[in-house]
């Protein structure tokens, strides 16, 4: 399903310019102090949509990602882009952009052309805290399924499959790893019956390799690779 975009770091820094100059203010303010207490461990992701999304889309997906992570005991901040980020918040920092339309009552429903639903940027060797989701491709995967549903029901399902895919993605960027794993979010394609059955979770291990990763040395390395990753961005010519 995934994953490594080669992408002109150029146009890299125009498109995520102001969640950079947001996410240097909060460096420069020392958020994420390393005096802070394992209990205020916590994942930031600052939400970007392209286009159209539904209210009730978001509050699914933040509810079944919560409930993806509640076994870690790390909890989730949520931001819009644009929105200012509280100084006092520490821990990983994630700007997830959503690509396409991100509501399910569209009537032009997008037929799936086979790419990846999520994705992250690879740049020197980093996997940037920056994952992409597409919505058309999620929507294009589940039409059958929200064929069959009332209005409010599709938004509910589309924000639990955005939900998954966002997971997947936060698992490579926080793990720093390419790798798939043959049963649970981490499978390497994502079903309609993945994305919205009743059920789909992190493996045992791979939910405690990213729980120990958000609430440890990790966050730190995360902190670490995001200023890396801005600062090689910022030094970057413009686009031609
Ligand atoms: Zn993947």
């Amino acid at each position: 399903m995934i994953d490594f975009i080669g992408l002109r770091i150029a146009e890299f820094s125009r498109l995520i310019f102001p969640e950079i100059q947001c996410l240097m203010k909060l460096e420069r303010r020392g958020c994420g102090s390393p005096r802070r207490s394992p209990h205020d461990a916590a994942l930031t992701v600052v939400l970007r949509f392209d286009h159209a999304y539904s209210r009730a889309m978001l509050g699914e997906m933040k509810g079944e990602f919560h409930r993806i992570l509640s076994p870690t005991a790390v909890g989730t901040r949520w931001f819009m882009s644009g929105e200012k980020v509280n100084p006092t918040v520490g821990g990983v920092l994630l700007v997830a952009r959503f690509r396409g339309v991100c509501r399910a009552d569209r009537i032009d429903v997008p037929v799936s052309d086979g790419g990846p639903s999520g994705s992250t940027h690879l740049v020197n060797g980093e996997i940037l805290p920056f994952p992409d989701i597409d919505c058309e491709r999620v929507r294009a995967i589940i039409a059958a399924r929200l064929g069959m549903e009332g209005p409010m029901q599709c938004q509910r399902l589309l924000g639990r499959a955005l939900a998954r895919v966002l997971a997947h993605e936060v698992y490579h960027v926080v793990l720093q790893t390419s790798s798939h794993g043959p049963r649970g979010i981490m499978k390497a394609s994502l079903t309609a019956e993945d994305l919205v059955g009743a059920t789909l979770r992190f493996e045992p291990e791979q939910l405690a390799q990213i729980g120990a990763a958000l609430k440890g040395e990790a966050m730190d390395g995360g902190r670490r690779r995001l200023t890396a990753a801005l600062g090689e961005s910022l030094r970057q010519p413009p686009p031609q």
